[in-house]
């Protein structure tokens, strides 16, 4: 996520802003608007609530990934604020992230020390699930069969 985010980062310089409303309304320009293909959105409109710790933009990048888009960071930095805020922060991109996790899988977060089940035979199976987990995520048959396959072999 922090790699995603400096992406974002890098496409806030492709944007100039233009103030509609002081620190309620924006709009991000694509910097080359008027070289970029005519049905390429070269403006996106920001709103900002009034306390400044929301912003809509109209290219739904926030609402859909859950991550902030390159406009309202542009807007957010132009607005001098030192950091995100809250409700741009889903609780999955952050370090408490674990505690969202059911108590059972806890164990296979990287951040949660050794395993407790360290034998072999474990290790084994988990490995070989993990694959199977890997596998499943190439492409939608794929997904369909791990899925079936790992429901058939847990009952
Ligand atoms: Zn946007």
């Amino acid at each position: 996520m922090f790699e995603k985010f400096g992406e974002v980062l890098y496409g806030c310089g492709s944007y100039d802003l233009i103030e509609v409303k002081p620190r309620l309304e924006y709009i991000a320009r694509h910097i080359k608007f008027q070289s970029k293909e005519k049905w390429c959105k070269n403006e996106f409109v920001i709103t900002v609530s009034e306390a400044a710790d929301e912003f809509k933009c109209e290219c739904g990048t926030s609402e859909h990934y859950g991550m902030v888009c390159s406009h309202a960071l542009k807007v957010m930095i132009h607005l001098k604020l030192r950091e995100l805020p809250v409700k741009h922060v889903l609780k999955r991109w952050t370090k408490d992230a674990t505690d969202i996790l059911p108590p059972e899988y806890l164990r296979y977060q990287k951040d949660h020390g050794p395993l407790k089940y360290s034998s072999r035979r474990h290790n084994t199976l988990y490995l070989l699930a993990l694959d199977v987990v890997k596998l499943g995520d190439s492409n939608v048959e794929a997904y369909a069969l791990a899925e079936e396959k790992l429901r058939h072999v847990k009952v």
